[in-house]
């Protein structure tokens, strides 16, 4: 039994108690409709607490006394409707608070001028069968006078139920497409963290809550039936946890999303193998068939000796994948193969196949083949996708217990690796130089393969299934990656066309190239500066090397994600100044953090939410967390070459979100003292593209994002596969917003670039510019490509050519009209 006092958070409120409904009970100043001598302008803690939540209007904050018990405090009736306009923050989510603690200042005249009215509300959710004690006498209270005590019944949180040691809750999964990778992962992290002993139950199957492999193999798809058994001291906060997990979406896989391969131009050659493009690129070669021999597995020394074997495998590979070497999306693909080494049930499972007499060697691959197995029974083909993952990271443990390599495929100059299936650490081993494309009869366009591919901007197509087999070794092939398709053994004008086409870019792009950083025109003369979207210091090396001009965006959250505390303001500055350093001073554009919906920090502690692509993500995180915000600034403003960062606002649909960010520039440079530093706006929503002069009026520049352009303008999650051939930049209506955006800034003369996807596609860049667009910013591999394209444009034909764009009658006749204009601009 643990009792909670909760008392008067406010000061020289009268506050009278209203009738209180069970559980949830509500007091506060309007509860007998008195608001008497309102002296005071803060919000104080009303007991010891966490900050579970702070609503992004910054009007109401959530704190988790412990034991199930939460307080929301509520500024104001209907204030969520100012915007936060009168409530400065004062904790953080995360912050320990004590009672008396100041929380929020606000402005009372602006709170009593603009809301509903001034009622100050307090809600306490207890759990079951707590008791709560009226302390309250009427008239003015003070600071810590007492209003309540709750009194816990016990610490199983509101819906579980106690079954001697174990608590249990049965729930249904909410999550829209069911438990996968990264809320397993989560849910994981979750239940070791609380030290309980946790276990899913889905029918007659139960998986420990610890193995992320083990959870998916459940196959819970939406509104499954689950129960969450736990077990110890922390049973009830490893529920807690849990629920939201399940109810929510969290998937998101950041290396993907952030930037998702452009949607491929139908395939025309009726010849062709069909498959689903994954990296873009046209390329003529040679045949290569991958087909790795399995491993030679020699016979089990004894136990003892086994067991130390996979031991000192496990060590050396979390060693090699805690260190990769390569850019941002390497280093992602590695974390989460790191999560998959350190799953216990991969490695429990090894270990109970030692004991039975098999080797270190056999048994993890045979552990990792069980929950591959079980993860393709599910079904689901982004669970499925994850089983070559299990495999490949089991392999590494294979080679390291064995003491071996893997043999290597020695590839002929301008390879086609064809492949049944191909794992990441197949491609990292293969001779980048000699590697022209790749096509795959099996994976998946957001398979982690399919990422690093795009990275190292090698072509591949996969998905091209059984007719593959057919392809022999040593046969030419053409791989169009834009198309996602592979052509055998093209007759004589095939071949001539595509080689015609490859070397019109290759030349063009060997142009681009040489010119180095200097600006790429058009042929009638207009510069379009063409920059590089980076998400580390690597990415920064290799967009230089390509002639990148600058940085048009720079994706901080990598810096901020899968880690369990916010990297401090000098480790930030220490990566800001190491990006510029390595663009030699050339422009990047910081972006300010853009997490939460699809990109979850769990050390955020952000609430689960029903539609978090809707939610408290991108701008709102930081505003709701204004110390988050004010570290980032004053990591930006510390980069020694200040000059050269700019200052960019993510998922702005206000232009009142930008004004506070601006506000609180402003303030930091009062401070801090040095020259100003540009702040722009980047244009995601349809709300920013529609006020884009409102907005344009407080920002230096836009710059369209139009990843999330897309999903929000067609409503089409970006991240659901379903929707995935539907969901595209080249609709009309994006690209109506997008010359909307582009004609309300040009009235104020504020500079306007692309940073999305939409940049790099080939079929896009032309309208992008003939809409008015001057710079567009693309991955590092896609700049000597995006510059010799742009060198190939006609401002006015380019003109004509949008404005075409945005008569058509849909994305098919977009396309088609764009794939014309390219044979004519070529
Ligand atoms: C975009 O939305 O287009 C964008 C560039 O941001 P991200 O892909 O990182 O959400
Ligand atoms: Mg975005």
């Amino acid at each position: 039994m643990t009792d909670v006092m909760v008392r008067a958070p406010l000061d020289g409120w009268a506050m009278t108690l209203g009738s209180v409904p069970d559980p949830v009970f509500a007091g506060g100043m309007m509860g007998g409709g008195l608001a008497i001598d309102p002296t005071g302008d803060t919000l104080h803690a009303p007991c010891d607490a966490r900050v579970a939540a702070i609503h992004a209007a910054r009007h109401a904050v959530t704190l988790d006394a412990g034991n199930g018990v939460q307080i929301l405090l509520h500024l104001g009736i209907d204030s969520v409707t100012l915007g936060g306009a009168p409530f400065t923050m004062l904790v953080a989510i995360g912050d320990r608070v004590g009672a008396g603690d100041p929380l929020v200042r606000f402005d009372l005249d602006a709170l009593v001028r603009g809301a509903a009215a001034a009622a100050t509300p307090v809600l306490v959710v207890e759990p079951d069968g707590a008791t709560i004690t009226d302390l309250a006498a009427e008239g003015p209270i003070r600071v810590g006078d007492p209003l309540y005590r709750v009194t816990a019944a016990d610490t199983s949180g509101a819906a579980a139920t106690a079954t001697g040691e174990t608590l249990r809750h049965e729930m249904r999964v909410g999550l829209p497409h069911g438990l996968h990778a990264r809320p397993a992962a989560r849910i994981a992290a979750a239940a070791r963290d609380s030290g309980a002993e946790v276990t899913l139950l889905h029918g007659a199957d139960r998986a420990a809550a610890t193995s992320p492999v083990a959870l998916l193999s459940l196959g819970l798809a939406h509104d499954a039936a689950v129960t969450i058994e736990a077990r110890g001291a922390g049973a009830a906060a490893a529920i807690a946890a849990i629920v939201p997990l399940l109810t929510a979406e969290v998937e998101g896989d950041v290396t993907h999303r952030s930037s998702p391969a452009p949607v491929a131009p139908a395939p025309v050659d009726p010849d062709a193998l069909v498959g689903v493009a994954a990296a873009p690129g046209l390329v003529i070669g040679t045949a290569c068939w991958l087909r790795p021999a399995e491993p030679d597995l020699p016979p089990a020394a004894t136990v003892a000796e086994e067991q130390a074997r996979l031991d000192a495998a496990l060590r050396s590979v979390g060693a090699a994948l805690a260190a990769p070497a390569g850019g941002a999306q390497i280093a992602a693909v590695m974390a989460a193969h790191r999560a998959i080494l350190d799953d216990p049930d991969l490695v429990a499972d090894a270990r109970r196949r030692i004991d039975t007499g098999a080797s270190a060697a056999a048994s993890i691959l045979a552990a990792a083949e069980a929950q591959g197995a079980r993860l393709r029974a599910t079904g689901n083909a982004r669970v499925a996708e994850r089983a070559d993952d299990i495999r490949d990271v089991a392999l590494r443990v294979v080679y390291a217990a064995l003491g071996t390599q893997p043999a290597a495929l020695t590839l002929p100059e301008g390879a086609i690796l064809l492949a049944e299936d191909l794992l990441p650490s197949q491609l990292a081993a293969l001779d980048a130089a000699r590697l022209a494309g790749i096509a795959v009869a099996g994976g998946g366009p957001t398979s982690h393969v399919a990422i690093l591919a795009a990275g190292m901007g090698v072509p591949m197509a996969v998905a091209l299934g059984r007719p593959l087999d057919g392809v022999a070794d040593g046969a030419s092939v053409i791989l169009d990656g834009d198309a996602g398709t592979l052509l055998a053994e093209p007759d004589a004008r095939r071949r001539a066309a595509a080689v015609a086409t490859i070397d019109a870019r290759a030349a063009a792009e060997a142009t681009a190239r040489a010119a180095g950083d200097r600006p790429a025109t058009t042929r009638d003369g207009t510069p379009i500066a063409v920059y590089a979207n980076l998400g580390s210091v690597d990415d920064a090396r290799a967009a230089a090397a390509q002639g990148a001009e600058g940085c048009g965006l720079l994706r901080t959250e990598f810096l901020f994600l899968d880690r369990s505390a916010p990297p401090s303001i000098d480790e930030q500055a220490a990566d800001y100044a190491g990006v510029v350093a390595a663009l030699g001073g050339k422009p990047v554009v910081i972006r300010l953090l853009d997490v939460g919906g699809d990109k979850p920090a769990p050390y955020l502690d952000l609430p689960a939410e029903e539609n978090p692509a809707l939610g408290v993500r991108g701008i709102r995180v930081s505003l709701a967390q204004p110390a988050l915000l004010d570290a980032q600034l004053r990591a930006i403003l510390a980069v020694p070459d200040r000059a050269a960062c700019r200052i960019m606002v993510p998922m702005v649909a206000s232009v009142g979100e930008l004004a506070t960010v601006r506000a609180a520039l402003d303030r930091l440079l009062a401070e801090i003292g040095g020259p100003p530093v540009q702040l722009g706006a980047m244009v995601e929503t349809p709300a920013a593209a529609a006020t884009a002069d409102l907005i344009a009026a407080e920002a230096d520049f836009l710059s369209i994002g139009s990843n999330d352009l897309t999903q929000y303008v067609l409503a089409m999650d970006r991240g659901n596969p379903a929707l995935a051939a539907g969901i595209d930049g080249l609709h009309p209506a994006v690209l109506r917003l997008i010359a909307t955006t582009c004609d309300l800034a040009a009235r104020s003369g504020t500079p306007v670039s692309v940073c999305g996807g939409l940049a790099a596609d080939p079929l896009a860049a032309p309208i992008l510019v003939g809409l008015g667009v001057r710079t567009l910013s693309v991955p590092p591999a896609r700049v000597p490509a995006t510059k010799a394209l742009v060198a190939t444009l006609d401002g006015a034909a380019a003109a004509a050519h949008a404005r075409a764009a945005l008569a058509a009658d849909g994305p098919a006749a977009v396309r088609a009209l764009a794939r014309a204009f390219s044979q004519e601009s070529r």
